[in-house]
């Protein structure tokens, strides 16, 4: 399943990315845009606003809480998705670019250095460059999961 989210949920996108969730973070008001986006890549639509359902052929689902962890919550239940850890480290929370493995030493410079002598893997984003280690997201993930 694939997202496209309106530009009131930016925090929720960062967290599909996070559970691996491959999902655009559209900000602007251009709602053709939108629907054309959706239907070309076969995303579902996430929303605050109730307007778009006239669409046919758009999967929209609203969001009805304020609070991110009840929109993740709400998300995870109502559209029955998968959380698995080997999921959570696949794409940068940022650009939604699916991440690409580098040999640990790369890292070495770049992370502190706890992280650099306790992780073992590490993965870099192609087109921010930022570097993640499994513990980034899947610490957070298990944070959230203890409030559903
Ligand atoms: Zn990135």
């Amino acid at each position: 399943m694939k997202f496209i989210l309106t530009k009131e949920l930016g925090r929720l996108a960062r967290w599909l990315r996070i559970l691996g969730y491959d999902t655009i973070y559209y900000d602007k008001d251009d709602k053709s845009r939108l629907i054309i986006i959706s239907l070309r890549d076969k995303r579902v639509i996430l929303t605050r606003g109730s307007k778009m359902s006239r669409f046919t052929g758009v999967r929209m689902f609203r969001i009805i809480e304020d609070d991110v962890k009840k929109q993740l919550a709400q998300v995870v239940k109502e559209l029955d998705l998968d959380i698995e850890e080997d999921k959570t480290f696949l794409r940068c929370v940022d650009c939604n670019e699916p991440l690409v493995d580098i040999k640990k030493n790369k890292a070495e410079d770049r992370v502190p250095p706890y992280v650099f002598k306790t992780q073992k893997e590490f993965k870099m984003c192609p087109a921010c460059n930022k570097i993640f280690w499994k513990g980034t997201h899947w610490q957070l993930v298990k944070e959230f999961l203890k409030c559903l």
